[in-house]
């Protein structure tokens, strides 16, 4: 998980970790790429509003890298923006969980996504998107 809110980090990891997940954080790009060297998680959470390179730029450049490429990245963002939405998925976001979070179907929607079925994903347009894969 990407995110450098406290709150967010301490609620997102208390859910998941409830469920059985294994929960790494980061709160910066710098420090996600560090991680990236050390752990390669089946998912990556991605806070859109980071301090420094956003988390579109991030995910962009996870997406550029062969060793990081495949992970799915799945965007948190605090905007139901519709144009919002389209950007996080042009960067290579394979969807998004808007924030803040819904504790009742937080983890759900994380298995969606690693099971590659987000309900969301039946709905909108996504034949312009980037690169997903
Ligand atoms: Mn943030």
């Amino acid at each position: 998980m990407v995110e450098d809110n406290p709150a967010n980090q301490l609620l997102a990891r208390a859910v998941l970790e409830r469920d059985g997940f294994t929960v790494e954080v980061a709160d910066s790009a710098a420090s996600t790429l560090l991680s990236l060297t050390e752990h390669r998680p089946d998912l990556i959470l991605m806070d859109i509003q980071l301090p420094g390179e956003d988390g579109l730029a991030l995910t962009r450049e996870i997406k550029s890298l062969p060793a990081t490429a495949e992970i799915p990245v799945v965007a948190l963002s605090a905007h139901v923006m519709a144009g919002h939405q389209e950007e996080a998925l042009a960067a290579g976001c394979a969807g998004y969980i808007t924030k803040p979070i819904d504790t009742r179907t937080f983890v759900d929607q994380v298995k969606a996504f690693l099971a590659g079925t987000p309900a969301q994903l039946g709905s909108a347009n996504h034949s312009s998107g980037g690169n997903l894969s």
